[in-house]
Order: structure tokens, then sequence, then C-alpha cells
């Protein structure tokens, strides 16, 4: 059973899943994945992970189906309580919460090649799921994340994304809120807000502008190449947001992915979403927004042991180089 761990030293969380390595394809190699067999695939329609989807969340492209390693569970037939073993040292809770995939139902519909409009489903679908686990009192986050291409941590090429809910809220979340917070208190207005404003006057990181979204290099980029979506008008909650909202950031973000596609030829990435925890709500400090990591360059011990990031590649140099693409 997986289970939360705290760093004594600085307090941070860990989710410890060993049940996840049981996974047979977790030590094949990058190549493999590339050419895995459509019949051998798990996530096609007829396999066994079809069988166990949600059936109330089918839509005509996109199934969603718990994970069959999770690394957060729901609370039933566990204790939520929180321990102290080792006589008493170290502290544990179990990682409650759930874990589940947000599947397209077309074998070819990988991020690189997906349609418009079933990215638009699939953050409805993302949206619906997340609007169940905020309703549970033993959640406090939940992180819609989507992994493409091995480097990035895929281990199944067939498109898919994963919605993590967990009883505590990611320390990266803890900073971003902390962070928003302050500034609000000090200036009285939403960062992200501000930012909006300030990257549309400088135009040097801005890639597109759409009626409800600016797409811009992060200016404090820990990945060359990273890419940050925000909605214009505030907001603090994804879930949230209206349909139109939604439709608008399938565009964007499908040109968004299409500008990586063409000039880095499909790289591997991330992208996740960032909201308020699930414990509050419209918050005039935070303002959600989505994050793209293309994952070109590797960290290294740099990186590792200091936690501080050497982006090699500035964020004005690669809005440059990926608004190229947009020219022919
Ligand atoms: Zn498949
Ligand atoms: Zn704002
Ligand atoms: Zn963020």
């Amino acid at each position: 059973m997986p289970q939360l761990r705290q760093n004594i030293i600085t307090g941070e969380w860990v989710v410890m899943a060993p049940e996840r390595a049981k996974r047979p394809n977790e030590y094949v190699t990058a190549d493999t994945i590339k050419h895995q067999v459509k019949a051998e695939c798990p996530f096609c329609v007829g396999k066994p992970t079809y069988g166990s989807r949600i059936k109330s969340e089918d839509t005509a492209n996109i199934y969603v189906a718990p994970n069959k390693f999770p690394a957060f569970l729901p609370e039933e037939n566990i204790s939520v309580r929180g321990y102290y073993p080792e006589k008493g040292f170290y502290r544990v809770k179990p990682a409650i919460g759930g874990h589940e995939l947000i599947i397209t139902k077309n074998h070819d519909h990988s991020l690189d090649a997906m349609p418009r409009n079933i990215l638009e489903e699939m953050f409805l679908a993302i949206q619906r799921r997340y609007l169940v686990y905020a309703k549970n009192d033993l959640v406090e986050y939940v992180m819609a994340i989507y992994n493409h291409g091995p480097v990035a941590g895929a281990s199944i090429e067939h498109g898919h994304a994963q919605l993590f809910s967990s009883s505590i809220v990611p320390s990266l979340i803890v900073k971003e809120k902390h962070g928003s917070e302050k500034y609000f208190e000090l200036n009285g207005v939403c960062v992200y807000c501000d930012m909006i404003e300030h990257e549309k006057k400088e135009k040097i990181r801005m890639l597109a502008e759409t009626d409800s979204f600016v797409m811009f290099n992060f200016f404090a980029s820990r990945f060359p190449f990273e890419i940050w979506i925000v909605p214009k008008k505030h907001s603090s909650n994804f879930e949230i947001a209206g349909y139109s909202i939604i439709r608008d950031l399938s565009k964007i973000m499908r040109r968004g992915l299409d500008m990586l596609n063409e000039t880095l030829n499909d790289p591997p990435l991330n992208f996740f979403i960032h909201s308020l925890p699930t414990t509050s709500e419209n918050a005039d400090y935070y303002h959600w927004h989505l994050e793209i990591a293309p994952r070109v360059t590797g960290y290294g011990g740099y990186e590792i042991g200091s936690g501080v990031i050497i982006d090699i590649t500035s964020p004005e140099e690669c809005a440059k180089y990926l608004k190229q693409s947009e020219k022919h």
C-alpha cells in the first residue's frame, strides 16, 4: 500500500509506492516503448483497462479508468490515521486519495497528434473528475498531469492524462500559493494578472494570445522551452472554468504543442495544471494556469544536489525559435 513519508529534515512529503515497480514495462528502454505493438497495448478499447473504466464518464473519444498501480488510494478499508513508526521517530501517513487515467479511445491520438476537439474532451473529463475528488474532505489537492514520451515518464505510448488526488498539498503548490499570497499582501493585486500585463507589453516571450488566454515562455524557466498558458480573466480554480474557456484552452494548447512539434520534432514533455487546493475557493491572490515542460535536457548533479536549476536556453531565445514555426 502506498504511503506518504515525511522528510524529517525539510518537512517535505515523499510517496513511497513500491507496488508501482511491479509494472512489467518499468525497465524497458525508450526505444521499445516507441515500438510498442498495438495488439499488446493495455489501453486500447476492449482491453482490461477499458473493462475497468468508470462507465458514467465515457464520452465519444475519451474514457476514464482507475490506475492499476495507484500512487494514492481511496480511503475505503484503510485507516486514514497518520502514525510514527520506528519507535515514534519518523512520520508516515497513508497515501489517501485517488489516481485515475483519462484515456483517448483511439490509440493513435497521442499528444502530438491529438485533435483539438479531443483535447477539449480530455480537459472536460479532467474537470468532471476533479470536482468528484474536490468533494472528498480527505483530499487536499488534485493535480492533472500528462506524460508524453518515455523520457518524460510515459511507460505506455497510448495517449492518456493522469489525475492525482492527494491528502497533502504538493510542495510546489505550497510555494506558489505562499509566494502569490505575499505578492498580493504587498501590492494588492494578483501576481499572475500582473505578469500577463507585463508579458503582453514586453512581447519578447509571448507566443500567442486568444480571447481567453495568453501563452508565453516563462521568465525564470526550469526547462528549455517551458511554456505557460494563463487565462486572461482572473480565476483561481481550473475545475470551475466554463465551457468556452475550456474550448479556448484546447485551441491555444494545440497551437503550443504544434509549435513544439514543428521546431523540436515532437519532444518528450510533461504538462500539468496548477489550481488552488480543493480546501480553498475563489482566491484573489492565486490564478490557475497550465505549464508545459519539454524534457529536452536532463538534470545533472547540481540541479539534484542543490535544487537550483541551470537552464541552458533563455526563454527569450526559445520564444523567437518557437514562433518561426508559424511563419511558413
Ligand atoms: Zn492503445
Ligand atoms: Zn490573477
Ligand atoms: Zn504553476
